[in-house]
């Protein structure tokens, strides 16, 4: 007779959601397995190919041998690469970055985990700037901290302004985490509206104890005329403070190779090194001698993506436009639509239910903003091919105005 009682579970795991996509992701499957022809919007990934120098410096890594365990934080000559370009974004600092600030680590998702696990005590609170990258506010509850999510809406651009920064920062602020271009809305803050920000926290009678996470993993993806603002660029004066994440995986395509990193003030960066050393160790070897490569790509090669992704984005609204219900704003940066369904929906419904209606009777896949903190929006990626992306747009469409109708 078996014991069919199970062990118990880490308490700490309760505190933390299930994707609320996994079972959008089976549906996906289901169908596709059924023969039916499902367009996929959800990919959080560039589908282009890996730049063909990355592939050949993994083949002559590989070749010289190069795959043995590597320092916890990196080989030195990626950490410097990674220094180097941190400094360019970040011109103004007085103490510019060196290799020794940098830990390179399993995707940017470790490298933000990382910075968290290193500076959030249990009841600290991290701010949140809503719609939200999903996995924010579940590793902020995972290290024991209490998200303080500051909800933006379309009106003002899905950005944070300096008075809801000011209301939002008390005595248990631990954190304020940046992210522009932002994933899910394309929102892109700019070098101005950085500094008005960085003045708040300046100005807080508790700055000396928060940490500004900039999250700039999509720096690459930016479509307006002024560029890209890095945060520690516009606000200098808060480099002691401040924690700079990026990685290879959506300015190279390399989001299977898992490489992040974070740019840290010396004290942090030691206690990061301490915590991977501990857990991870460094990251593979090959895909660190790939970003060498791929952070020497030419400026053309990330100009090219960004003329197809523009071309993708105006695609798009074209044919979104042809709704007047649905919710459009022009994402800035990154390669999502966040897009307003409310007047869609069936009484009592959220995004979840719509999603799985709109799946299953137009075979169209997107993300619930549930997800993202906005539970009557979605998000669709322009990640995807145009053929795909615009029937994908144009049965959406037809879906809401087939749907308003009835
Ligand atoms: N930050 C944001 C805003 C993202 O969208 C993602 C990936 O989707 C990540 C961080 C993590 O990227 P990775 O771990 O692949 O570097």
């Amino acid at each position: 007779m078996s014991d069919s009682k199970r062990a118990p579970l880490a308490l700490r795991m309760d505190v933390i959601a299930e994707s609320a996509t996994l079972r959008l992701n089976a549906l996906v499957n289901e169908l596709r397995a059924q023969g039916k022809p499902v367009i996929n919007l959800t990919a959080g990934e560039p589908d282009f190919a890996v730049p063909a120098p990355v592939k050949q410096a993994v083949a002559d890594a590989m070749a010289a041998n190069r795959s043995k365990y590597t320092a916890t934080a990196g080989i030195p000559e990626l950490r410097a690469l990674i220094a180097e370009k941190t400094n360019r974004q970040q011109p103004g600092l007085e103490k510019p970055w060196t290799a020794s600030d940098v830990i390179v680590s399993n995707g940017g998702k470790q490298a933000i985990f990382n910075a968290l696990f290193c500076t959030v005590n249990p009841g600290d609170e991290v701010v949140i700037v809503s719609p939200y990258w999903l996995s924010y506010p579940e590793m902020v509850k995972l290290v024991g901290g209490v998200p303080k999510v500051v909800r933006t809406t379309a009106e003002s651009g899905f950005k944070m302004s300096p008075a809801q920064l000011e209301a939002a920062l008390t005595d248990r602020t631990r954190m304020v985490i940046w992210n522009s271009p932002s994933n899910p809305t394309g929102a892109t803050y700019t070098r101005e509206e950085y500094a008005r920000l960085g003045e708040v926290i300046l100005r807080s009678p508790w700055r000396d104890q928060i940490w500004s996470l900039s999250d700039e993993i999509y720096d690459c993806i930016t479509f307006g005329t002024g560029g890209f603002a890095s945060f520690l660029g516009a606000v200098p004066a808060l480099r002691e403070r401040g924690v700079t994440v990026n990685g290879m995986s959506k300015s190279a395509a390399m989001t299977g190779w898992r490489i992040g990193w974070s740019v840290a003030p010396a004290a942090l960066t030691r206690v990061i090194d301490r915590l991977q050393g501990q857990t991870t160790s460094g990251i593979n070897a090959l895909a660190q001698w790939a970003s060498v490569a791929g952070l020497k790509l030419p400026e053309k090669h990330f100009a090219d993506q960004l003329t197809v992704y523009r071309r993708r984005r105006d695609l798009a609204l074209e044919t979104m436009r042809n709704s007047g219900k649905i919710t459009i704003s022009t994402p800035e940066g990154a390669f999502y639509f966040f897009l307003g369904v409310e007047s869609a929906l069936r009484p009592g419904e959220d995004s979840v239910p719509f999603a799985e209606r709109l799946l299953q009777e137009a075979g169209v896949a997107v993300v619930p903003g549930v997800s993202f903190g906005e539970p009557g929006w979605i998000r669709i990626s322009f990640a995807t091919d145009e053929k795909s992306l615009q029937e994908g747009c144009e049965r959406l469409v037809a879906f809401i105005e087939k749907g308003s109708q009835a």
